[in-house]
C-alpha cells in the first residue's frame, strides 16, 4: 500500500468515525429522535454516517483483492 493510499484511508477513516460519534451524540440528547423517526438533523447525521461507512467498508474490501 503506497503512503497516499494510507493518508486516504486514514482520513476516510476519521471522518467515518466522526459521523459516528456525531450521530450518536445526538441521538443521546436530542428529543425528537427515535429508532423509526429522525428528526432533520439526525436524518442528516444517519446519512452521512451510513455513507461514510459504506465508502469505508468498501474501501477496506477492494484492499484485500
Ligand atoms: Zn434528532
Amino acid at each position: 500500500m503506497n503512503s497516499a493510499a494510507v493518508l486516504m484511508a486514514e482520513s476516510l477513516y476519521d471522518r467515518y468515525m466522526q459521523a459516528a460519534a456525531a450521530h450518536r451524540a445526538h441521538g443521546e440528547t436530542c428529543t425528537r429522535c427515535s429508532p423509526d423517526a429522525r428528526c432533520d438533523t439526525g436524518r442528516r447525521l444517519h446519512e452521512s454516517f451510513t455513507r461514510l461507512q459504506d465508502a469505508y467498508l468498501r474501501w477496506q474490501k477492494q484492499q484485500r483483492t
